[in-house]
């Protein structure tokens, strides 16, 4: 027994994925075409998606936010998890990288319940801003450029409403956040991230050492 949380080496990951991964078959679908592209890293762990649908479930979202699609694994997690009625919008730049994203949806369903913006997120979220969206978000997942997590989160904590949860991707970035001989800018960035919302009054916090560490902020 142990009082910190465990270092999960393979095994005990394995372990893990083979005693509560439910993964439906257009996540591993998904996954499995993922995996053989380049970048293929960027997407979340399983766990994490299914963690992120259990979440949604538990707070009864109906409107969410997803900032970084890539190849679409977080937003079908997500969708999965929506009623019939819900609705993400999904910010992403990348035409490519969505494109397979779409398909996928549609195979699985969802695409109806996924409004992919294609643009740069910020001006996705301003606009949503302009238009009154304040406080008609239930959960926003941060994913995208990590130079530009601060101004995300600032925007997603107008957009959420109280009891509402942003997700912040990658906080522990490897263990370099960590290291103070590492001073690359996306370091920093989170570094300074993870300082800034550790005494924000404005919410509730726990980071979790998911992946590769994910935070979580209610809204008060
Ligand atoms: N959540 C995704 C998943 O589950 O597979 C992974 C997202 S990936 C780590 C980051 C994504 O952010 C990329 O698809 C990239 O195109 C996108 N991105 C980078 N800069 C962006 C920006 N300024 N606005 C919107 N999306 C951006
Ligand atoms: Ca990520």
């Amino acid at each position: 027994m142990t009082n910190r949380t465990l270092q999960l080496d393979d095994n005990l990951y394995r372990y893990l994925l083979d005693n509560s991964l439910r993964e439906s078959d257009a996540a591993k679908k998904l996954r499995a075409e993922t995996a053989s592209l380049p970048k293929g890293r960027m997407q979340i762990a399983p766990e994490q998606g299914q963690f992120i649908a259990l979440l949604a479930r538990l707070i009864g979202a109906r409107r969410t936010l997803e900032i970084g699609v890539f190849t679409g694994y977080s937003s079908l997690c997500v969708a999965e998890a929506l009623p019939d009625d819900g609705l993400i919008v999904a910010c992403d730049i990348d035409r490519d990288w969505t494109d397979i994203a779409r398909r996928h949806w549609q195979q699985a369903g969802v695409a109806d319940k996924i409004d992919l913006r294609l643009a740069p997120a910020l001006d996705t979220l301003d606009a949503l801003l302009a238009e009154g969206g304040q406080n008609s978000f239930d959960l926003a997942f941060i994913d995208a450029d990590k130079q530009r997590y601060q101004d995300y989160y600032e925007r997603c904590l107008q957009l959420v409403r109280p009891g509402g949860v942003i997700l912040l991707d990658n906080v522990l970035w490897s263990g370099r956040v960590a290291d103070p001989e590492e001073r690359a800018p996306n370091t920093r960035a989170l570094r300074a991230l993870n300082s800034a919302l550790k005494d924000d009054p404005r919410i509730w916090l726990s980071l979790l050492p998911l992946g590769d560490g994910m935070t979580i902020a209610m809204k008060r």
